[in-house]
């Protein structure tokens, strides 16, 4: 844990910007709101929407650079045409192109782009901070039939690759989609086991479903405040040092969450919503900092990257190196 060993425990967050790439995806899981089809509100932010973005970020005090897509666009002949348009061969070789842009600009980028095989990750290390891709469920579940990116044991192998590579990484579990307390508990032990091979894990997320409409899933309901209590409670029994982060979000007692073990609150905008639930706010800065003191501990703005890898230069490229050093603390949180 990023937190001292005291009364006064350290509860960490980011300010970032969501960079929603695109939404068209070679996936359809059943409870997806973010996803579109191909002339049917689908996007593809061009370099220019994407840089503007990042600038106006930049001005509002953010450190990192969320960029978060479906997984294989490419499937869908409207994605390669942007990207030819854009002209870019592949959406891994336009996402290079845009993190090192925004690495430029003072940012910190960290992807999310589903499914990578292991030069797509090492293309992509060279301008991210760190990466994430969320294991959701260790199991098979009906809500990933039409999914073939949600196969436990291909996103597993990509956890893995990470920490082959060195990435500083974000995975989690996603609460409410079918899986069982059994699913969960054998979810969080893959991570850790993996966690304690490789040590690249920077933080677990517990996250729930939130119903959305126009989805297979919409009349189911998400999980209770308890369900998610209960996991956060396994996470942090099972992984006593790791970073367990609860999406503020999207838990109404931020209080008994913390109390519980959750130790981060993740990335929060004052410039983009959440685009995977824009049904749900983010707290401002001043309203997250006032409730974790209210519950007796001590908010720390961090970046992207987790401070214990701040301070180890083999978890980071030499061009992002530079950038983290020149926006950390001695502690390795955010200096300014
Ligand atoms: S992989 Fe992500 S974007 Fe694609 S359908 Fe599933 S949840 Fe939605």
């Amino acid at each position: 844990m990023n937190g001292g060993s005291g009364p006064r425990r350290e509860v960490s967050y980011s300010r970032n910007v969501f960079l929603p790439v695109t939404n068209l995806c070679r996936n359809r899981c059943a409870y997806c709101g973010f996803r579109r089809d191909p002339n049917d509100g689908a996007w593809f932010m061009s370099p220019a929407q994407v840089l503007e973005l990042a600038k106006r970020s930049k001005v509002a005090g953010c450190s990192e650079a969320l960029l978060t897509l479906g997984e294989r666009p490419e499937v869908h002949a409207e994605a390669k045409e942007k990207l030819e348009a854009f002209g870019y061969g592949s959406t891994i070789d336009y996402l290079e192109y845009l993190c090192k842009q925004i690495l430029e600009l003072g940012l910190l980028p960290h992807t999310n782009a589903g499914l990578l095989n292991e030069r797509e990750l090492r293309q992509l290390r060279r301008y991210n901070a760190s990466m994430g891709l969320m294991l959701e469920c260790a199991a098979e579940l009906p809500a990933h039939a039409q999914s073939p990116g949600k196969d436990p044991k291909l996103r597993l192998e990509v956890v893995k690759t990470a920490g082959k590579l060195r990435i500083p990484f974000t995975t989690g579990l996603l609460i409410g989609i079918g899986e069982s307390s059994e699913n969960r508990a054998r979810s969080l032990l893959a991570i850790r086991e993996l966690q304690a091979k490789y040590g690249h894990i920077q933080e677990v997320i517990i996250q729930p479903f939130v119903p959305k409409p126009n989805t297979p899933m919409a009349t189911y309901a998400g999980p209770s405040e308890g369900e998610l209590l209960a996991t956060v409670a396994m996470a942090r029994r099972l992984m006593p040092e790791m970073n367990i982060q609860v999406p503020p979000n999207l838990v109404r007692d931020l209080n008994q969450f913390l109390l519980t073990g959750a130790n981060d609150l993740g990335g929060i905008s004052s410039v983009t919503p959440d685009f995977v639930n824009p049904e749900q706010p983010w707290p401002s800065v001043a309203e997250l900092r006032a409730a974790v003191e209210r519950a007796g501990f001590v908010p720390r703005e961090r970046l992207p990257i987790y401070p214990r890898y701040v301070k180890d230069e083999k978890f980071m490229s030499r061009e992002v190196r530079m950038s983290v050093l020149a926006l950390a603390d001695e502690d390795g949180y955010r200096a300014c």
